[in-house]
């Protein structure tokens, strides 16, 4: 097709039902069409995978339905996800999930009250640090580690023996669950990045998938919106006309569509890898900012077992890891038998980042299937051994199956799990408002987890309003803020 033919198709000036192209169906690309949809635009969205949702993705594998991506709604206060939950009747886990013992390296267990106190310091050196960054960003130095202020404020303790500070220099990695990476690598100028969405935490105990389903209906039932298994190559923005333009987008089976604007939600990860290429390039400004962030690791494992033989004790163990550890790292796991009927079963979820997660995603990458199994349940079995009522002779603590995440090595997911804020970060707020805004005329929009409002980066809940926000975006571009509000 020519530009003549473009041209001629809508002499280059937007049809009066603007044309909108959506990449990607995960929760940001799902609103944004959603709120295109309402407003009047005529919208198809084109994912790569033979799914919808993206990061949110659910598995029947080890009976029950579990989740591979997200599991939590960060935060029950003025969050859209809450209101999508109800609707499907979901259920939540809180304070289920909240009895805690700590192993140090050796597997000796730490007091109760030791191993709490230890808990409770890290989340206030985190909390306290966010709140630090927030008000001191422009006088901290860039280069300065989440770690070094981490350590200083042990440091600061005073009546503490040796013990107490490993113990609490040790749980410092647990933090890298939360920022997708050893916690070394997080900046401490932008940590106030990391503030989380106020309220409690729920961890959605029948997990994402009714809720993905939900998110989902307005773009299912809209004929022929929802391509699948279209993975797109390119995006060009063709002049047509005097200051028209319009945008072709083409995919990896040689599809050709056209459409007035583009939204484009792949993950930041994809983003930095020129996964899809753009013609024009996409500005030096925004390239430099899709750089400057970073991209993360977070790794789930299932494992799961005749019965949950642990069952009578606490509901989440940590395991502390010696500071010069490689590729086991401080890790902790939740038990799924601690929640409520009917979501709860015999299986232990671990969560593991940074080097540990690469280490056995590596392993699923190169291994085949059966060596895989021996390798993953190897690797977990120094921690399943240390559990309450564990015995090497007892059936029902051989694992009978397990699910492990691979992430790092799925290419649609940006090769990792979401948005970080590495150490050398100048201004990451900055970052996030330059590829979140676009370009003026361009009619391209990068919209996912990595542009939300601050609030929400990096989680489902940041992913849902930036669609919001993206389709806000392209709707004044075509004259409709009015349409806007009504959505
Ligand atoms: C292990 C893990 C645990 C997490 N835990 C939580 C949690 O508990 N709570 C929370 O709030 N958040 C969590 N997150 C983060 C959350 O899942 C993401 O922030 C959110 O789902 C991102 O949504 P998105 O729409 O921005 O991106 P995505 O969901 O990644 O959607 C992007 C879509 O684009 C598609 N795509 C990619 N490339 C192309 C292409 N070339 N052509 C067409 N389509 C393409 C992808 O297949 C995908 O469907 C977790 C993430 C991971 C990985």
């Amino acid at each position: 097709m020519t530009n003549a033919d473009l041209a001629s198709e809508n002499d280059g000036k937007p049809s009066k039902k603007p044309k909108v192209l959506v990449i990607g169906a995960g929760t940001c690309g799902l609103r944004a069409a959603e709120v295109l949809i309402r407003a009047g635009c005529e919208v198809k969205v084109l994912e790569a995978r033979d799914r919808v949702g993206g990061r949110i993705a659910t598995t029947t594998r080890l009976g029950l339905p579990l989740d591979l991506g997200a599991n939590w709604i960060h935060g029950n206060v003025g969050n859209p996800i809450i209101a999508i939950a109800e609707k499907v009747n979901s259920s939540y886990s809180i304070d289920e999930l909240d009895d805690t013992i700590v192993f140090a390296p050796d597997g000796s267990l730490l007091p109760k009250r030791l191993g709490d106190e230890v808990v409770t310091k890290m989340w206030d050196y985190f909390d306290e640090g966010i709140t630090y960054s927030a008000q001191n960003m422009p006088t901290i130095q860039p280069n300065v580690s989440f770690m070094e202020y981490y350590k200083s404020k042990i440091a600061a303790e005073e009546g503490w023996n040796e013990e107490r500070r490993t113990y609490q220099l040790q749980i410092a990695d647990l933090l890298g669950s939360i920022v997708a990476t050893e916690i070394g690598k997080q900046d401490f100028r932008n940590l106030h990045m990391e503030e989380p969405i106020p309220g409690e935490n729920l961890f959605l105990s029948s997990t994402y998938g009714p809720v993905m389903d939900l998110m989902a209906e307005t773009v299912l039932k809209e004929d022929g919106c929802l391509e699948l298994n279209r993975p797109v190559e390119r995006v060009e923005t063709v002049r047509v006309g005097g200051e028209g333009q319009v945008q072709r987008v083409y995919t990896k089976d040689g599809e050709v569509y056209t459409a007035d604007a583009v939204l484009c939600s792949i993950p930041l990860g994809s983003l930095k890898q020129d996964r899809v290429k753009f013609d024009p390039p996409i500005p030096e400004k925004i390239r430099q900012s899709i750089k400057h962030l970073g991209y993360g690791s977070l790794e789930k494992t299932y494992i799961t077992f005749p019965k949950a033989f642990w069952m009578d004790g606490p509901s989440y163990f940590i395991f502390l890891a010696d500071s010069t550890a490689s590729d086991r790292k401080t890790t902790a796991a939740i038990s799924l038998a601690h929640i409520a009927p009917p979501h709860n079963q015999p299986t232990l979820l671990f969560y593991t980042h940074g080097a540990t997660s690469k280490h056995l995603t590596s392993i699923l990458q190169f291994s085949s299937p059966q060596e895989s199994r021996s390798k993953i349940l190897s690797f977990f079995h120094p921690y399943i051994s240390k559990l309450p009522n564990y015995s090497p002779s007892n059936p029902d603590c051989v694992p009978r199956d397990y699910v492990s995440t691979n992430w790092l090595n799925d290419e649609y997911a940006g090769n990792g799990s979401y948005t970080n804020f590495p150490v050398g970060l100048v201004d990451g707020v900055e970052d996030v408002k330059v590829i979140e805004e676009g370009v003026e005329g361009w009619r391209v929009w990068f919209c996912g987890e990595h542009t939300a409002p601050l609030l929400g980066l990096a989680s489902v809940s940041g992913a849902y309003w930036a669609g919001e926000r993206a389709a806000r975006r392209c709707l004044g571009a075509f004259g409709m803020e009015e349409e806007a509000t009504n959505v």
